[in-house]
């Protein structure tokens, strides 16, 4: 593959843009490819090499690069009647009824601009009704660009910031538990429960993994919240309308949480975040409540009428059924790949989410694919060598995913995310073709 415009265009960008890039996670080794545009489930490059596409936008494109024509509409006519007006419109009304119809736990919602400030708001209500400091966090856990959650734990869950530029002291109030680690979360609330505002978590882990919860830990997370007075926080930015279709992560494994944060899919492609719960929480917010909370762009008529007709559409056709069915040929394929080249390397995800984890233990044998969409059991056949939270997907050989895997996989015209812990996602574009395509690359790069 020629990649000749995409690196001029970098050397370009390193001149005008930090690093090169708008987010860390788009750089990659040597540089990273310039998209002219999408085509489907594929990306077309500057240099014109066509990749099936993996990565959609990180998530947020449920239906690939090509919108159904009802949101395209949408789309188009909102924009042209004027982008955004600093007033409220119906569409916002109609996207936030469709939500709370759908999702178990939410009652209302606020929405604003991305899934950072969604998670930054979530955390200020719950220290608003708390009136507590302290928050809950998974370690490999993911929140976004956030003072709060951006740490590293020591031996007692206690921590300190991960990146420069955020005070020592903004750590005290966050507390990061291995997910999954029921005793961990024990010992914390033992110690800390009166001061505890929120445990905040991801469902599923999505950013180092994809991990799962084990039967019960959830549950025992919203035994102790109610126990102790603090709220549960589902941070559904990912799983949010991909696992479990329209009633989310949360609907799926059956565990309500107090307050939900999402994006990505909710907004159909365009920026967005929001914070659902119960009214009662909800109206924490100003101008109902107290917890201040407010966004120029927030409710965006585009992004609200692109959101509210992608999910009408995903409820009125059997998009779920295809990505979620594409998603399932996908990880049993590289399973089957992996048993033959591989066998260390674990196959994990659900719904239309899947990932390789380069684990360096393989299980005893191989009979039977793991459940997919589980909770981990112990039934499972690969129960023992499945990371069950962030530090075993860290333990895992994640330079040769970037430095050998990613690339052979890139040329051979699929596109993965280049970094060894994010999820790949399935579009509603994917077709049996793309995949059949994806695991015979898969065979020759492993
Ligand atoms: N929460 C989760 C679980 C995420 O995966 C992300 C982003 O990937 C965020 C929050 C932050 O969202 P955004 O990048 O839109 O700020």
């Amino acid at each position: 593959m020629n990649h000749d415009r995409s690196r001029d265009l970098y050397d370009r960008a390193l001149s005008v843009l930090s690093g090169g890039v708008n987010s860390s996670v788009r750089a990659s080794m040597p540089y990273p490819f310039f998209v002219e545009r999408g085509d489907g489930a594929h990306v077309v490059d500057a240099d014109g090499n066509r990749y099936v596409d993996y990565v959609m936008g990180y998530g947020p494109l449920l239906f690939g690069h090509d919108l159904p024509e009802p949101v395209t509409a949408a789309v188009q006519g909102h924009a042209s009647q004027g982008p955004m007006y600093g007033a409220p419109t119906e569409v916002e009304v109609d996207l936030a009824e469709f939500v709370a119809r759908h999702v178990p736990s939410v009652e209302m919602l606020r929405f604003v601009n991305s899934g950072t400030e969604a998670t930054v708001s979530a955390v200020r209500l719950a220290r608003g009704y708390t009136g507590r400091d302290k928050i809950v966090v998974m370690q490999g856990g993911y929140h976004g660009a956030q003072e709060s959650t951006l740490v590293e734990a020591e031996g007692d869950y206690s921590t300190h910031p991960s990146t420069p530029g955020i005070p020592e002291s903004f750590a005290e109030h966050t507390v990061a538990v291995p997910f999954n680690d029921e005793t961990a979360v024990r010992e914390v609330f033992a110690e800390h429960g009166g001061e505890i505002a929120a445990v905040l978590t991801e469902p599923i882990l999505g950013n180092t993994g994809i991990v799962h919860p084990v039967d019960g830990f959830h549950e025992t997370l919203r035994q102790l919240c109610d126990e102790h007075g603090s709220l549960l926080v589902f941070d559904e930015v990912i799983t949010g309308f991909r696992v479990g279709g329209l009633q989310c992560a949360q609907g799926e494994l059956g565990v309500t949480p107090d307050v939900t944060t999402f994006g990505k899919i909710i907004g159909g492609g365009f920026p967005v975040g929001a914070v659902g719960g119960r009214a009662e929480l909800l109206e924490g917010f100003t101008p109902a409540g107290g917890v201040f909370q407010s966004g120029t762009f927030s409710g965006h008529p585009v992004t609200m009428a692109a959101g509210y007709e992608t999910l009408k559409y995903a409820a009125e056709h059997d998009v779920y059924g295809h990505v979620n069915a594409l998603g399932e040929r996908l990880r049993s394929g590289i399973q089957d790949v992996c048993e033959e080249q591989a066998p260390e390397y674990t196959v994990v995800g659900t719904d239309s989410m899947f990932k390789t984890v380069f684990t360096r233990e393989a299980p005893e044998t191989f009979e039977g694919h793991c459940e997919a969409g589980c909770t981990q059991r112990e039934s499972c056949p690969r129960y023992d060598v499945c990371p069950k939270n962030g530090a075993d997907v860290n333990a895992a050989a994640t330079d040769r995913w970037e430095r050998v895997f990613w690339q052979e996989m890139k040329e051979r015209g699929v596109w993965l995310t280049a970094n060894q812990f994010e999820s790949q996602f399935v579009s509603y574009a994917h077709t049996e073709e793309d995949v059949e395509r994806t695991l015979e690359a898969y065979k020759e790069a492993l």
